[in-house]
């Protein structure tokens, strides 16, 4: 039967996280496989073909690129490039009638999110982003408990995320116009994620404030960012993000006790813990199992738990975010 196809995945960017994570995790899914890439760099063309077996014709540069519409191998384009690079090349993709992953940050701006879920729309495709934590069994616990509420009305939540930045200082993810912002975008999308799944809700007000201790590094893109998240309820979210601290978690406070995730946003290692006791649940691949229900929805044409409206959601916020820091105002998302 046709669902009984595996698909077709094209990694587009062949850096860290198509390297490291994604090219590893098409070796063990079972509905999606690794078809194809499209790369800038002439020398991974050549090692990936022959480590993952691709066929010269599966194989695109960013030129070339639109070419893949007549390419029925690839069936869904998987956009894991700079962020600045997002909304062109979903656009391209589902332009070319091919269905799209694109990883987070979804896009520079909500604006650009919007451009993208309408172009895709008007293409027919189905368009995903990279939410990998939305099959990680811990924090599917924590959403159903959001639902449930076992422990009472949830009052607040205390979540941070970040790391130590010691990469390339050269890098795009300190050039403002590459990546659109610093240690939020990168890492505080995950604390705003949490706060929503957390609560099942959507925040109505933010207020901001930034901290910077190495303006040299740091001099285009924020480091740190304290923020205060709003919710219907008077619930409260306080959250993190830093390029200067190893951290993450996500803690609730509910009426009758409190419980969250430590470490709560990694690729694996996931650990949780509520008033009943240490949670006992696998550990996954997560990017095995994203791509797989992907390539399902694609499949059996359900719609996906992490559409591009999820990445819009997360957009608007971090937009509002950055306006209270402008303005030094609590804003309205
Ligand atoms: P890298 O810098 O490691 O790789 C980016 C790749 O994009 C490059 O290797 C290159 O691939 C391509 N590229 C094309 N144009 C440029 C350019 N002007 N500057 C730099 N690279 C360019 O980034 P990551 O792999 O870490 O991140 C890529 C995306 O994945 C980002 O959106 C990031 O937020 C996301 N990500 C998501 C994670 C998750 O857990 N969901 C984890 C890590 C990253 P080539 O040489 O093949 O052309």
């Amino acid at each position: 039967a046709a669902s009984n196809k595996k698909l077709g995945i094209a990694l587009v960017g062949l850096g860290g996280y198509s390297s490291g994570q994604l090219a590893p995790a098409l070796q063990e899914t079972k509905n999606c496989y690794l078809a194809g890439i499209v790369t800038g760099t002439p020398s991974k063309a050549e090692s990936w073909s022959q480590k993952y077996n691709i066929p010269e014709k599966n194989i695109y540069n960013y030129s070339n690129f639109d070419s893949i519409a007549k390419n029925p191998d690839i069936d869904i384009v998987y956009v894991v490039l700079p962020v600045s690079m997002h909304k062109e090349y979903t656009i391209r993709a589902a332009k070319a009638g091919k269905h799209v992953i694109c990883e987070k940050p979804m896009a520079l701006n909500a604006g650009e999110c919007r451009e993208m879920i309408a172009a895709c729309k008007q293409a027919g495709k189905m368009l995903s982003i990279g939410y990998r934590l939305h099959f990680e069994p811990h924090t599917l616990e924590v959403m159903r408990l959001a639902k449930e509420k076992p422990y009472g009305k949830i009052t607040s939540i205390d979540t941070a995320n970040g790391f130590t930045y010691r990469g390339d200082p050269k890098s795009w993810r300190l050039k403002k116009a590459l990546s659109g912002g610093g240690a939020l975008m990168d890492m505080g999308i995950y604390t705003i994620q949490g706060s929503r799944y957390a609560t099942g809700l959507e925040p109505l007000f933010v207020t901001a404030t930034e901290e910077k201790t190495n303006r040299e590094l740091f001099k285009e893109v924020d480091e740190t960012i304290h923020y205060k998240l709003e919710f219907p309820g008077g619930i409260v979210a306080n959250g993190k993000s830093s390029y200067n601290e190893n951290v993450g978690f996500l803690k609730i406070h509910a009426e009758k006790g409190d419980y969250g995730l430590q470490p709560a946003f990694g690729y694996g290692g996931i650990q949780g813990e509520t008033p009943a006791g240490v949670m006992d649940f696998p550990q996954i691949n997560q990017q095995a199992f994203q791509m797989d229900d992907f390539a399902l929805c694609v499949s059996n044409k359900r719609m996906t738990r992490v559409a591009g409206e999820e990445g819009l959601r997360d957009m608007q916020i971090i937009d509002a975010i950055y306006r209270s820091i402008a303005s030094g105002n609590r804003e309205r998302i």
